[in-house]
């Protein structure tokens, strides 16, 4: 059997003989796309034969990110987040080979697979299936975007305390399963913030930006943003990650809190004397 894996999003699918029926539902979805030329399947054997490999890199103490070259699907960095008790695999790639889970293996390996949303699952079952069988946590809000079912899968819903110094936080937004983790434990002691795409950063130093839909450009109303906004309330952070190896610094909670409200602004019209 083999594990369809879709092109564009890089999501693993159910092992079958023969690659899935029809298209991918998470790329049919509004939030992402099918390509003009339509769908497409690879697997990891194929991957491996086009020689794509996963770059490991130091991000801040503690904290390290894992890009495939060439990109798999979306492109995400994953980001593996170091305890005591264990680490966090955070947005998992959609690839998966031996040289890689040496490298992370070197760093204490995985205790927990969790993804900020659907279009972030990549090869989630296969990572934990590589480390001991490691949970795979998906939200119960978004249970039907999990295409390849496991029993390594434990569904879960409002904040969970994973590893020391970590919270899982079901935000909600993009996803109503949209998650981020906060994290206590960096070297600074300043909070930090791993946030998918749930909040992305904006190109502005110290901006960031809400979205239905990124490739499709589809907005968030106002009640989906204060809803972001107010599940992050009870969290200090300094830094926030994006899923994309973009961050907002220092102080990114205060430039969470100040895009949003220009956010707010623009969507209420309160400058549309300027348009
Ligand atoms: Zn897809
Ligand atoms: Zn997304």
């Amino acid at each position: 059997m083999t594990v369809w894996i879709c092109a564009t999003c890089a999501v693993e699918h159910r092992d079958s003989a023969a690659p899935p029926n029809g298209e991918c539902a998470i790329c049919a979805d509004e939030r992402q796309y099918v390509p003009e030329d339509g769908q497409r399947w690879t697997t990891l054997t194929e991957l491996r034969e086009a020689g794509t490999t996963i770059d490991l890199a130091e991000v801040e103490p503690g904290l390290y990110g894992l890009s495939t070259t060439p990109a798999v699907g979306i492109g995400q960095r994953a980001l593996l987040l170091q305890t005591d008790d264990g680490n966090l695999l955070w947005d998992p790639v959609g690839y998966v080979d031996d040289a890689a889970i040496e490298k992370v293996r070197e760093l204490g390996g995985i205790a927990f697979v969790v993804a900020s949303h659907p279009h972030m699952y990549g090869v989630q079952v296969e990572w934990s299936h590589a480390f001991g069988n490691a949970p795979v946590l998906v939200p119960e809000a978004d249970k039907r975007w999990l295409m390849r079912p496991d029993p390594v899968v434990r569904f879960w819903e409002g904040t969970v305390k994973l590893l020391p110094g970590t919270t899982l936080i079901q935000v909600g937004g993009h996803f109503p399963g949209s998650a981020a983790v906060h994290w206590t434990g960096a070297a600074d002691d300043n909070g930090v913030l791993l946030a998918g795409d749930t909040v992305m950063p904006g190109r502005r130093v110290g901006s960031a930006s809400f979205m239905r839909s990124f490739p499709n450009m589809i907005p968030l109303s106002q009640a989906a943003v204060r809803k972001i906004v107010a599940n992050l309330e009870p969290y200090e952070y300094d830094r926030l990650y994006s899923n994309f190896g973009t961050v907002v610094r220092p102080n990114a909670k205060a430039g969470v809190k100040a895009s949003a409200e220009r956010y707010l602004a623009w969507i209420r019209g309160d400058f549309d004397d300027d348009i």
